[in-house]
């Protein structure tokens, strides 16, 4: 029998375009479809601001106005802290719907303006860093109050597991970023002298005399051996474009890094863009850096985690099939609410993209240098997020850098990356390239 439709009746307060969007990403992983009706009377949801709602419909979602009245100016930013029920917080009163929005959107970052140094938004400066938010998948949280409120009126539904077999999938990610730890002879001696804890003499003639045997380049090999132990996919991002110094020093020409493309495609892996920091802010860039590969990139990630939130989007769209830039620097957690890829809403155009984004839970750097904490807890913090991300049936999306397996992250690799590798192999996990994930979900 055919599952039924889901009627939703939306208030003529209501911005059309914002609810449509909002319910199609929350019903993305709900096994029902919904239409939007125009006769409240004959609705199963009615979203808006009117009491007498209560009386004509079965479900009825109380809209938060301070959100759609205020819509992107100042006073519709939520005060911290947010109101809690039963271990969800929303940033709207009990509104799931604005909820979602404000979290999938990035609304946040539209409207509080601080950035670092480099431009980025980080989690410090977020005015929820204590309300949980970020940290744990809130938009899933709302998806499955959807359905129990669903199921409680009759129209049974499950939350969608789009990857078959396994419950939760795995998205390994690799930026390209330095790949020779002695690139200038006269630096590298000088590095050698001032701090021989970290480079060494041998290590630099082994370097020189061939680069594959650079500590930093044995990086690729590592990564992809790991990966192939477990039967795990692996993407790799690479920098086509050498703008400025911190875009780094190696081009896609070079033989080495050719056979080491080489070597990613017969594993069936995947090569993305790593985006140069300048990109952020320029669709000719972006077309550009695409353009120089001679294959297809179906994915792109911003180099530092640049976005701009008003711009990046908007010039990767239609460009990329997905991005997946959207982590925190400073925190590992779900910086769009989500564990799940999802399409990405342009708050500058008003518009909906057709790119999708697979968020960013953790990289190896946030653990070790902005977060500062030890590898044990770093480890122990990720099997909690892991076992959050499988309740969900969402993606747990790990980056971690061929420049961090060299010996000062030796203890990093045995005692945080392989154990969680090890870890998701036993816990039944599917391992996806970006691209792959994509298509699942376009077939869903
Ligand atoms: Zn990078």
């Amino acid at each position: 029998m055919d599952k039924l439709i889901v009627r939703i009746f939306l208030d003529h307060k209501i911005d059309h375009k914002i609810a449509a969007y909002t319910f199609t990403e929350i019903f993305r992983y709900i096994d029902t479809k919904f239409e939007f009706i125009t006769n409240q009377n004959n609705a199963d949801i009615i979203y808006g601001v009117n009491d007498e709602f209560i009386l004509k419909s079965k479900i009825y979602l109380k809209a938060d106005m301070k959100f759609w009245e205020n819509y992107k100016k100042q006073n519709s930013l939520p005060q911290s802290p947010l109101k809690k029920i039963n271990d969800i917080v929303y940033p709207y009163d009990q509104d799931i719907i604005a909820s979602t929005f404000f979290l999938l959107s990035g609304y946040e970052e539209y409207l509080n303006l601080k950035r670092d140094k480099y431009q980025r938004f980080l989690f410090e400066f977020s005015l929820y860093k204590n309300d949980r938010i970020y940290t744990e998948p809130m938009v899933e949280k709302y998806r499955d109050y959807m359905i129990t409120l669903l199921n409680q009126i009759g129209i049974l539904c499950v939350r969608k597991n789009i990857w078959s077999d396994k419950e939760y999938a795995l998205f390994l990610s690799h930026d390209v970023d330095g790949i020779y730890k002695y690139r200038s002879s006269i630096k590298s001696l000088a590095k050698i002298f001032l701090k021989p804890s970290k480079f060494s003499f041998i290590e630099f003639l082994k370097s020189k005399y061939n680069q594959t045997n650079d500590p930093y380049f044995l990086g690729f090999d590592y990564l992809i051996e790991e990966s192939k132990k477990y039967g795990f996919k692996s993407t790799f991002f690479f920098i086509s474009k050498i703008r400025e110094k911190l875009d780094n020093f190696y081009n896609i020409t070079d033989q080495v890094i050719v056979d080491i493309m080489k070597k990613i495609k017969f594993n069936k892996f995947e090569v993305g863009l790593h985006a140069t920091i300048a990109s952020y802010k320029n669709s000719l860039f972006l077309k550009e850096e695409k353009d120089l590969f001679n294959f297809n990139i179906d994915g792109v990630r911003q180099h530092y985690l640049m976005n701009n939130i008003c711009e990046t989007a908007q010039y990767q769209n239609k460009l990329f099939q997905y991005d997946s830039t959207l982590g925190f620097v400073d925190m590992i957690g779900f910086r769009r609410g989500t564990c799940l890829p999802f399409q990405v809403y342009d708050l500058d155009q008003e518009a909906i993209l057709e790119l999708y984004e697979i968020p960013l839970n953790a990289m190896d750097v946030t653990l070790k240098q902005y977060m500062r904490i030890s590898e044990d807890t770093s480890y122990k913090l990720l099997q909690k997020m892991i076992s959050e991300i499988k309740k969900y049936n969402g993606i747990f999306s790990f980056l971690w850098h061929p420049g961090n397996c060299s010996d000062e992250w030796s203890t990093w690799l045995s005692k945080v990356y392989e154990p969680t590798l090890k870890e998701l192999h036993q816990n039944n996990v599917k391992s996806l390239t970006g691209i792959e994930i994509i298509k699942k979900i376009q077939l869903s």
